[in-house]
Parts: structure tokens; C-alpha cells; sequence
């Protein structure tokens, strides 16, 4: 019997090859770790999109209630959070699967749709966690060509014809983040439907709607993709709690797809996912239409003045829709994501996106966006 002491182990060589060649997802560095590193408090993270207001009080009033039960399993079927997520989206039950966050989702989709032989299709610059998924469940990832960097209203943005190219009949999942996360580029109605037109029936369509809220209400050409799920059955679209409903912590995320997928899904997810607190804190959240509501007018109103600040300093953004701007900062991004750590500033550098001058920063607080650009400033000048 080997030993278990390490020495000669390789554990490498045993795990499934497209594990091995995975690198893992690079989050946002949290505000624990720069306080023990540096020994400095009050540091602002703009790093992770997160909702500078915080949950909802009637999620964290419903999570402090949930918490004496916390001995007891959650629902596996989480009847109450599933309930709600139909009415509020007029579907049956049966088209709504959750998750704990929309990536576990995205993982359910590889796991249920892709395997060694089969292919999967995202956009270059298009959110890491689809590369990730798509190749630990050993399918080939195919990287389509992103719009160009001077593309007049979508630079870096996802390329409809580029993704149609790369999709054949090995194809059976195509990640479509809208808008897409790190660029904060966004796909235009007319884009959509051509996608969901032509992209073959036998390719499952997942639509990663993240950023849904900060961005609906005020686009009138952005589509409204649930009501579509009537006339295609191959369309998954996700949702998540962790941006605009402010619980990334609790992770909860949901799909929206035909009921046939959504029984697959159902069937290669681990039963006690989301958590107990996750459904209850979900439940609660949804039904604060007026916490939505402020965080979304929070960021229509600082996205403009941010955007305009952080150009005033020289940096080139890339237009956004979302809780976030990314700039080219026309320097190494890390560096300066370096720097602004020592000003307790927590940013996001994107140089595993293939964007090593871009910086990704996320719309806080008033006075959060303020600290931001000063220490930017300073930064930059040096
Ligand atoms: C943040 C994000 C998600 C995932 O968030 P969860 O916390 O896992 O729900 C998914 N897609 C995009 C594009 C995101 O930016």
C-alpha cells in the first residue's frame, strides 16, 4: 500500500486531463486578506461587483429567523424559493432550477451537456467561469473572436457571426454572457435573435443575465429573453442573487429553461444546494422591489459620474451597462492594482482575461467612488 506522506505522490497524474490543464478562478481579493497583509482598515473593495447597499433588510431580517433551524436539512426541492422565482417570472415551477449561485448553474449545464468529444463555444474576453466548467467536464473550449477594440458600441464585446463559426455538430453548449462580465458590453436585440435563430437546436443556448436589473429597465433594446423561452427550447437563461440583490455571500443563483432541461439539471445537482439561509434570504430578497429599485438608481446615477471621473484621468473605458467599468489604464494593470492595494483600494486587474492593461472597477458609494479616483490619480501620476 502506498504511503500517504506526499513523497513521489503525483496527484496530477491521476485527476482527469481537463482538470489538470485548468487554472483556478481568480476572485476578487477580499478585504480580510489586504487588513492582515497590510495592516490597514477601512479599505474599499470595488473588485467583485458586489451591491455597495448591502442585502436587503428583509433578506437579512429572514436569514436571522432561519438561523435557529440550521440543524435541519434545507428543502432539496426548494419548494418556497421556486415558487416564488415562477410567479414573479409568470412560468411554471417546472421551468426554474436553482443553484447555489448562477456559476453552480453553469456547472450543472457542463456536467448534464458536455463530456470529452463535445465542444463548447464562449466569446473571448466572455466570463472565466465558462472555460472553467466547460473544460473540467473534458470538452474541447472554443474561444470565438471578439468584436474589435474599436468597435464604436461594443468594443471587446461578443461577435454574433464569430460564435456562430465556431458552433458544429460536436457543439452542445454556447456560454453568452448579456452583458457580459469583464467588459460590460452588452448584445443588442437584433443580435440575440439572430444567436437564438441560428444557432442548431442540438446546442444548449445558456444566457448569462447576471447583470440583468442594472440594465433592463433602462435599454429599451434589450431583450426581454424570458418570454422567449416559449419559442426556443434549447435557451437556458441564468439569474443570480449575488449582484444586484446584494447576497454573493449566500450564493443563490437560478435558470429559466424548458422543463426538460431543467429536470437534467435537477438531476446532476448535489440536493441541498442552495442552502437553507441562501432560499429563505432569496425569498425575502425578491419581494424588496424598493431595496432593487434603490441599488439600480445608486448605480444609474454613479456609473456616469465615475465613468467621466475616471476619463478625466486618461484612461480609456470600455462602455457599460453594469455595476462596473473596465478601463484600459495603458499601463500593466496589475501594477497599478498593486499600487492602489497600498491606498486600500481593491480593484480587479484582468490580465487573466487577456486584457494585461485593463482594470476592472466596480460603482460604489458616493464617497467610495471618490477614493477611488484619488488614489487613481495618484497612482497614475507616480
Ligand atoms: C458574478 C457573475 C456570475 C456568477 O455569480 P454567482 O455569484 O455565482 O451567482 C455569473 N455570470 C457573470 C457574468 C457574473 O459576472
Amino acid at each position: 500500500m502506498a504511503k500517504a506522506d506526499g513523497g513521489g505522490f503525483d496527484a496530477g497524474a491521476l485527476c482527469a486531463p481537463g482538470v489538470r490543464e485548468l487554472k483556478p478562478y481568480e476572485p476578487g481579493k477580499p478585504i480580510s486578506e489586504l487588513e492582515r497583509e497590510l495592516g490597514i482598515a477601512d479599505i474599499v473593495k470595488v473588485a467583485s461587483n458586489e451591491n455597495p447597499l448591502g442585502p436587503s433588510p428583509r433578506a437579512i431580517a429572514a436569514m436571522a429567523k432561519a438561523l435557529v433551524s440550521v440543524s435541519l436539512y434545507p428543502d432539496g426541492n426548494a419548494y418556497a424559493l421556486k415558487r416564488a422565482l415562477a410567479q414573479y417570472h409568470g412560468l411554471g415551477i417546472e421551468h426554474i432550477t436553482v443553484g447555489s449561485g448562477s456559476d453552480h448553474i453553469l456547472e450543472l449545464v457542463a456536467r448534464a451537456f458536455l463530456m470529452p468529444g463535445r465542444s463548447a463555444v464562449m466569446s473571448r474576453y466572455g466570463f472565466s467561469i465558462y472555460a472553467i466548467v466547460s473544460r473540467a467536464a473534458g470538452a474541447e473550449l472554443r474561444m470565438a473572436e471578439a468584436r474589435p477594440p474599436a468597435h464604436p458600441t461594443e468594443p471587446y464585446g461578443h461577435d454574433p457571426t464569430t460564435l456562430l463559426q465556431e458552433i458544429d455538430e460536436t457543439t452542445r453548449v454556447a456560454f453568452i454572457a448579456n452583458p457580459n462580465n469583464p467588459t460590460g458590453t452588452w448584445l443588442r436585440k437584433r443580435d440575440v435573435e439572430r444567436l437564438l435563430e441560428d444557432i442548431p437546436k442540438y446546442t444548449i443556448v445558456v444566457l448569462d443575465e447576471a447583470y440583468y436589473d442594472y440594465v433592463a429597465p433602462f435599454e429599451r433594446d434589450y431583450e426581454e429573453t424570458a418570454k422567449l423561452l416559449r419559442s426556443y427550447d434549447n435557451l437556458v437563461v441564468t439569474r443570480t442573487f449575488s449582484k444586484a440583490y446584494g447576497l454573493a455571500g449566500i450564493r443563490v443563483g437560478y435558470a429559466l429553461s424548458h422543463p426538460g432541461i431543467a429536470d437534467l439539471l435537477n438531476r446532476v445537482r448535489l440536493s441541498f444546494n442552495p442552502s437553507s439561509l441562501g432560499q429563505e434570504a432569496a425569498v425575502a430578497a425578491l419581494a424588496d422591489r424598493d431595496h432593487l429599485r434603490k441599488t439600480v438608481e445608486l448605480n444609474r446615477r454613479e456609473l456616469p459620474k465615475l465613468s467621466a471621473a475616471l476619463s478625466a484621468l486618461g484612461v480609456q473605458l470600455i462602455p457599460s451597462v453594469c455595476n462596473f467599468v473596465t478601463a484600459d489604464v495603458h499601463r500593466p494593470a496589475r501594477e497599478v492594482f498593486r499600487l492602489l492595494l497600498h491606498e486600500g483600494v481593491i480593484t480587479r486587474p484582468l490580465d487573466g482575461y487577456g486584457l494585461p492593461t485593463h482594470l476592472r472597477i466596480t460603482v460604489g458609494l458616493p464617497e467610495q467612488n471618490r477614493r477611488l479616483v484619488k488614489a487613481l490619480a495618484r497612482v497614475l501620476a507616480q
